[in-house]
């Protein structure tokens, strides 16, 4: 994708002129991370941004759009329609996205021994596409579906064959990709939309396999988060205003065990007063600069 280019080129841009404060910041973190055995990984959306999936916070941490709630998506066919509608205009543009600089470097350290597992909150598959290994997908992944009457999972690519048949003339045209794959449309466009039911029970209760707004993480997930949390002798967070309880419980479990923790991350994040090492600095700087360190 030529925004994944474009991030690209821009990274090897900065790491050219990288200010002197920030190589001293770089020294710290490769300190920390290299005399830890075991370093976990919690990634965010800022980890995505410079592959063209835009952040739903800006750098200062308002939200800059409205994401949908759970239960509204339940209680509304309506809801879902228009939710499936947008997806679909999304998920053209949202399937062909790539990994950047920063997934690329977390791929290269954790095959060097460098990183460890990697829990993320994004769900777009980008870790795995650049090669991540032991990844965790806190808030599910969009490559999938599940039924919510018949608890069916199916493949995204599968639903998007299957609505393209049923909708040969929905052709909304380019709009602008949110965070989650959605996109905006207008009214009409929506109201002649038609919604696939679930391939297994016939249910119209399709949902993309990840968490929503006011939905819970699944119990056995956040087990097995708490339990690498536990492992784990440093913990490095990337792209993370941790904002959300889901992703921010874990800094608060390494904080208690007095492990380090290690934030790279535009803007103010929660974990800041907790933290060990702090760079408010581009992943795609940052990340890149730091495997040159701990893996050449
Ligand atoms: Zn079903």
């Amino acid at each position: 994708m030529a925004a994944a280019q474009e991030a690209a080129g821009s990274s090897a841009a900065y790491s050219v002129a990288m200010p002197l404060a920030v190589e001293s910041e770089l020294d710290a973190l490769a300190g920390v991370l290299g005399s830890a055995r075991d370093v976990l990984v919690l990634t965010g959306a800022g980890m995505s941004t410079d592959s063209g999936i835009p952040d739903y916070r800006g750098p200062d941490g308002e939200r800059r759009v409205t994401p949908v709630q759970y239960h509204e998506f339940v209680r509304s066919a309506d809801m879902r329609r228009r939710y499936w509608a947008r997806a679909f205009v999304g998920w053209r543009r949202f399937a062909t996205v790539e990994a950047n600089a920063g997934h690329d470097a977390i791929a290269r350290l954790q095959t060097v021994g460098a990183l460890g597992a990697v829990i993320t909150q994004n769900v777009d598959g980008l870790h795995q596409a650049a090669g991540t290994r032991d990844v965790v997908e806190l808030h599910g992944t969009l490559a999938m579906v599940v039924c919510l009457a018949c608890g069916a999972p199916s493949r995204r690519a599968s639903l998007d064959a299957r609505t393209r048949e049923l909708n040969p003339h929905f052709a909304p045209g380019d709009r602008e990709l949110r965070p989650d794959g959605d996109i905006e449309l207008a009214e009409g466009d929506v109201a002649r939309f038609v919604v696939p039911p679930c391939p297994s029970c016939g249910s119209d209760l399709l949902k993309p396999d990840v968490v929503f707004f006011g939905e819970s993480v699944p119990k056995p997930r956040v087990t097995a988060c708490c339990r690498l949390t536990d492992a784990a002798d440093a913990l490095l967070v990337l792209g993370s205003s941790l904002r959300v309880y889901s992703g921010y419980r874990f800094v608060r479990r390494a904080a208690e065990r007095g492990i380090p923790v290690a934030i790279v991350t535009r803007g103010p994040s929660r974990g800041d007063p907790v933290a060990t090492v702090r760079l408010d600095a581009a992943l795609g700087q940052v990340l890149p600069a730091l495997a040159d360190r701990l893996a050449a």
